[in-house]
């Protein structure tokens, strides 16, 4: 392991590697670990995952605290030394932050051993694309291991450096992306009616998705944002016959999640009968909610004032998505907010960089939490 986690956090941002292809950044955290002695590693966990087990398996209670291995498709404009040097891929969630802070819990745990719980320490794979976390989950390594509680946090820029935004219920919301094929018939374009074009049911959907907000809303956040759309082709002789509609969907519940696809599928029937198409609606990038429950947002607003640290319940929950959902379903647990800075560069823009400090807060924060979770 490097001196401090702080170099291997630089080590880790110079070499960042994208969702799913984590195997050099996972055989790093592995030497890693091996040399803080842990009672177990498991490797190769839904894909390049990789977990730490600290003390026996009927110790106490299972605690598991996580942090993600995979960076992003950005080029970094950040010109300091430990810059990536890996062209077009960069760590612009901070996610090298979070691995540093784990490497901090873990050198802590062998310094001074938890006796009596079980801390498990997953360095999860490709979280930027919400396939990851369902992969390890399904991994019958990580089901053998079974925690109690999961915990893990996320930096945010925009908030007090060190302070902890959290919230009972809701953390993060659903979101997914969605694709939908249109399919009618070529005509002459001098001809359009003897073919089926999709242009109408085209602009027909993308009109009612503008209206989600309403429909599904107001007392809670429900947006379809149309991201990208195509129909036909640049050749001026033909009426179309296929099109695309490309769409992000955000809600902070899974049901009303589920009540929009129920309402785009509807829609698409209707428009499908009196246009003559057929259709196709696949997913991509589906993350559930982050649920945190009242026991796991106990536990953390105890451990953050316990550590004297400023505790902010969020009114609404985080837009963006992650997913942790997954590995919380079932658990007590939270996902908690760790403050960036007020004047930090924004998650995935080319010029953030995750501040060092937070390595210590969210250290702090964990080995609290483990406290907290082994008298609760
Ligand atoms: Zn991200
Ligand atoms: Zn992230």
């Amino acid at each position: 392991m490097p001196e401090t986690a702080k170099a291997a956090r630089y080590l880790l941002h110079q070499h960042p590697e994208l969702s799913g292809q984590e195997q050099h950044t996972a055989a790093r955290i592995i030497k890693w670990l091996t040399a803080v002695n842990p009672d177990q590693i498991l490797t190769g966990l839904g894909g390049h995952g990789v977990a730490a087990v600290f003390g026996a398996e009927n110790a106490g209670p299972k605690i598991l605290l996580r942090c993600e291995l995979d960076g992003l498709p950005i080029q970094e404009t950040n010109t300091f030394e430990y810059r990536s040097q890996q062209s077009g891929v960069a760590h612009k969630c901070g996610h090298d932050g979070h691995m540093a802070i784990l490497l901090e819990v873990a050198r802590r745990l062998q310094q001074k051993p938890v006796k009596t719980a079980q801390v498990i320490l997953l360095f999860q794979p490709a979280e930027e694309t919400g396939a990851g976390a369902a992969a390890v989950c399904s991994d019958p390594q990580y089901q053998a291991l079974q925690p109690d509680y999961a915990f893990a946090l996320h930096n945010m820029p925009g908030y007090p450096l060190g302070s902890v935004m959290l919230r009972e219920g809701t953390m993060n919301c659903a979101s997914r992306g969605v694709i939908i094929s249109l399919q009618g018939k070529t005509a002459h374009a001098a001809q359009p009616e003897a073919g089926h074009s999709p242009a109408p049911a085209m602009t027909s959907l993308i009109d009612a998705m503008a209206g989600y907000a309403d429909q599904f809303g107001p007392t809670e956040l429900a947006l379809a944002t149309v991201v990208g759309a195509r129909l036909g082709a640049k050749a001026f002789g033909t009426a179309p016959a296929d099109a695309e509609i490309y769409l992000t969907l955000r809600s902070e519940t899974d049901t009303t999640m589920q009540a929009m696809l129920d309402d785009i599928e509807q829609r698409l029937k209707l428009q499908c009968r009196q246009h003559q198409l057929t259709y196709t609606m696949d997913y991509q990038d589906v993350f559930p909610t982050v649920c945190n429950t009242q026991t796991g947002a106990g536990i953390v607003a105890d451990a953050a004032s316990s550590s004297g640290t400023e505790l902010i319940r969020l009114s609404r929950p985080i837009r963006w998505s992650e997913d942790f959902g997954h590995i919380i379903a079932g658990r007590d647990g939270a996902l908690f907010g760790l403050g960036a800075g007020e004047q930090q560069a924004a998650l995935h823009n080319p010029d953030y960089d995750f501040p060092d400090e937070l390595i210590g807060y969210g250290a702090d924060m964990f080995i609290d939490i483990v406290k907290q979770c082994m008298v609760n």
